[in-house]
């Protein structure tokens, strides 16, 4: 079951259920970073958090101008949710929430469009597997409707044999329709 938020704005409230409170049952820090495990006062799902202490501040920019402070954690939190049950090898997520990082930070820019982040997502859930990334373009691009999502999912399936080894066949596009179809909003 998936609960998409708006990917770079509610992330820090309950992945379940999108309560804005939450208790901190939890706090230790790690190699730069702190780790919380928090208990969602709303419907009482724990789930943790990562605070990443960050080099220089890089403020993502959005589509209407508004900019914030780019949040490893909100990063992170898209890319789980996208790809939530699918079975990626132990390490892979972190290792694309790592890439994108670094590649922003490295860039040495004080401001990046989120448009850039997302572009960067894609490319990465694209290699990795192509139902997470199905699902994070489907929210991310908010496709105008299904039959943009459904030329995409066909434009993949056109593809399968770039995919990565081990990676499980697309479902048909009329799979992929049917469950977004029902998540809209
Ligand atoms: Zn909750």
């Amino acid at each position: 079951m998936f609960f998409y938020h708006n990917l770079w704005e509610q992330f820090m409230n309950c992945p379940y259920c999108g309560g804005a409170e939450a208790r901190v049952m939890d706090s230790r820090g790690l190699d730069g970073a702190v780790r919380r495990r928090r208990k969602c006062l709303g419907c009482g799902t724990r789930f943790t958090t990562y605070e990443r202490i960050q080099p220089h501040e890089v403020f993502v920019v959005k589509k209407d101008g508004r900019r914030e402070e780019f949040s490893r954690e909100k990063l992170s939190l898209g890319i789980r949710k996208a790809c939530e049950k699918r079975p990626l090898p132990t390490g892979a997520i972190d290792k694309l929430v790592e890439n994108i990082e670094s590649e922003l930070f490295e860039a040495g820019r004080s401001e990046v469009a989120s448009s850039h982040i997302g572009d960067l997502v894609m490319g990465g859930l694209k290699q990795l597997d192509h139902i997470a990334y199905i699902r994070f373009a489907s929210v991310y691009r908010r496709f105008a409707d299904i039959g943009v999502l459904k030329q995409e999912v066909d434009s993949l399936a056109v593809r399968r044999d770039l995919a990565p080894r081990n990676q499980l066949p697309l479902p048909s596009s009329e799979t992929v329709a049917s469950r977004t179809g029902r998540k809209r909003r």
